[in-house]
């Protein structure tokens, strides 16, 4: 019995070169195994190097190995994750924020070329003072290359899976464990992954497949090299982090299992792995203290990954949005947020041009909007919608449907009452849709309880330092009826002023009335527009 290559091999000739019998074959393009030739590597290795040195370990016995895996003796691994059952902790910085950008929008971000015509992306920091740029490693085997080789090729870009984020913020938690995760390693196991991932419970992917799935996804995210050129941020003082990788991918340790007939088959995988010296700057516990270094992290609930790991294939944007609100909803459960980002966010800049010019792009562009919001809401990411700006009649049909009582006699007088309404639910979207969402807001979106528990728990932290941090005396307290006076003396409406300032107009009725005082951030800025 010999093995065969799966259709999923891009061709990368890894496995012909190291076969020491000259069993692969290349035809048409196509590589496959002549199992005459083929002898295990008896003789020559103590494992099949074509699944060594594949990066997707695609050759597989070609027979499927019978009964249960056997546990096989691996190095200890890195201290569990999410040892409450809901969340961890994991590093957020704006560096890793933006690399889970890299890896989930990949096709989509604005890449340009060098004067080498490799690919890079950058991310101005801090309206332009400092930057952050992103290349890519061509070889997905970077364990093994001596030399980085850029991606030049847009067409590759296509190539990378968005769930390689949810391996890159698994790192991102592991590293939150380490004193100088600069210096350690990480050493991970294909079953914490696939534990963490959800993978554990899916019965229709044999354990190859997965095997597979996660070599894959984790050399994907190991492709990533950033160069950080950072300003100075409070007493912080500006550094550069030149080209590095963000997770160095040290070793894949392969684990076999023989059958009867002598073939060997993949049963798991340990990986060993090292952050990069981004985390010096940002996850830096001893340098925060002493004011050189930020250490920056927020919490990763697990259902965010199982959730992606669902979701990708048929709603890339709503796992888009959702990962970008991972790191967002650290500055703050209730920040506004306008469509036209959102839409950015998830399906990148030129479609949304394309939509802005084109009524059949437009029309699709809404409706897979309206789709991914609903998908978000299943998971109980619930968008809470501005009524000033974006009022029932845009929006998407199922939130009006959510009013639909189950009662079937009640249903029924619920459609013959909307009969006799001039605007139905059902009725198209009114003239102007597309212009009037491009100016709409969400409030915020109500998060589901393993989120929110810690993001208030962070908020209220960073209240507590805020509060240490900022003398009253610097920034007073605004009374309601401060800023009502100040509001009307200026002459502005509480829209007006909203729109100013970059809020809803319920928030402004809502501090005019006392129901909660302005944060520090939002007092300054008021104190600002206000001139108070
Ligand atoms: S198992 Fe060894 S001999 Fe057989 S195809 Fe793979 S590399 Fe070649
Ligand atoms: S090493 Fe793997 S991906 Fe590369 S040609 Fe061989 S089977 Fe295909």
């Amino acid at each position: 019995m010999s093995y065969t290559i799966s259709e999923s091999c891009p061709s990368c000739n890894n496995c012909k070169i190291d076969c020491p019998t000259n069993a692969i074959q290349r035809e048409n393009g196509e590589y496959w195994i002549d199992q005459e030739l083929c002898n295990n590597c008896q003789g020559y290795y103590n494992e099949p190097q074509c699944i060594v040195q594949c990066p997707i370990s695609s050759p597989t016995p070609t027979q499927a190995k019978k009964g249960r895996y056997k546990n096989v003796t691996r190095r200890s691994t890195s201290p569990e994750l999410f040892v409450n059952g809901k969340n961890t902790p994991f590093a957020s910085s704006m560096v890793i924020w933006e690399a889970c950008t890299v890896l989930t929008r990949a096709s989509i971000i604005p890449w340009e070329k060098d004067a080498q015509g490799n690919l890079y992306y950058e991310r101005s920091v801090k309206q332009g003072k400092g930057k952050i740029v992103f290349r890519l490693n061509n070889s997905l085997d970077s364990a093994s290359s001596e030399s980085i080789e850029y991606l030049s090729d847009p067409s590759k870009l296509e190539e990378i899976d968005i769930r390689a984020a949810c391996l890159h913020l698994l790192f991102a938690a592991y590293a939150t464990n380490l004193e100088k995760p600069w210096e350690q390693e990480l050493i991970i196991s294909d079953q914490q992954i696939e534990q963490y991932l959800g993978l554990d419970k899916r019965k229709d992917i044999s354990k190859a497949a997965k095997l597979t799935l996660i070599k894959l996804l984790l050399q994907q995210s190991c492709q990533l090299l950033a160069t950080i050129d950072w300003p100075q941020q409070g007493k912080v003082k500006g550094f550069t982090v030149p080209e590095n990788a963000l997770w160095h991918l040290l070793e894949i340790q392969h684990h076999f299992q023989e059958d009867d007939s002598g073939c060997q088959h993949l049963i798991g995988l340990t990986f060993r792995l090292q952050p990069g010296m981004w985390a010096k700057y940002f996850l830096n516990k001893q340098g925060y203290s002493q004011r050189v270094a930020f250490y920056q992290y927020g919490s990763l609930p697990q259902f965010v990954l199982s959730t992606v790991m669902s979701i990708w294939q048929q709603h890339p944007g709503a796992v888009r949005m959702m990962l970008w609100l991972l790191f967002k909803s650290k500055m703050g459960r209730k920040q506004s947020i306008t469509v036209s980002t959102l839409m950015r966010v998830a399906y990148g800049q030129e479609r949304s041009e394309q939509a802005d010019i084109q009524r059949e792009q437009r029309k699709r562009l809404i409706r897979t909007f309206e789709s991914d919001l609903e998908v978000l809401n299943h998971y109980g990411i619930k968008a809470v919608f501005d009524p000033v700006s974006y009022p029932e009649t845009i929006q998407p049909l199922w939130v009006k449907l959510a009013a639909l009582p189950d009662d079937a006699e009640e249903a029924l007088d619920f459609w013959i009452n909307d009969g006799s309404q001039e605007h139905r639910l059902t009725d198209s979207g009114p003239r102007g849709k597309w212009n009037w969402l491009m100016k709409a807001r969400i409030l915020n979106f109500e998060l589901p309880q393993e989120w929110k528990e810690q993001l208030i728990k962070f908020e209220q932290k960073k209240q507590r330092k805020n509060n240490r941090k900022t003398p009253t005396k610097k920034s007073p307290q605004l009374s309601a009826e401060q800023i009502l006076d100040a509001r009307k003396n200026k002459g502005l409406s509480q829209r007006a002023l909203a729109k100013e300032i970059g809020k809803s107009q319920s928030w402004i009725r809502d501090l005019e009335n006392g129901r909660f005082s302005a944060k520090p951030g939002d007092r300054e800025i008021l104190q600002t527009v206000l001139e108070l």
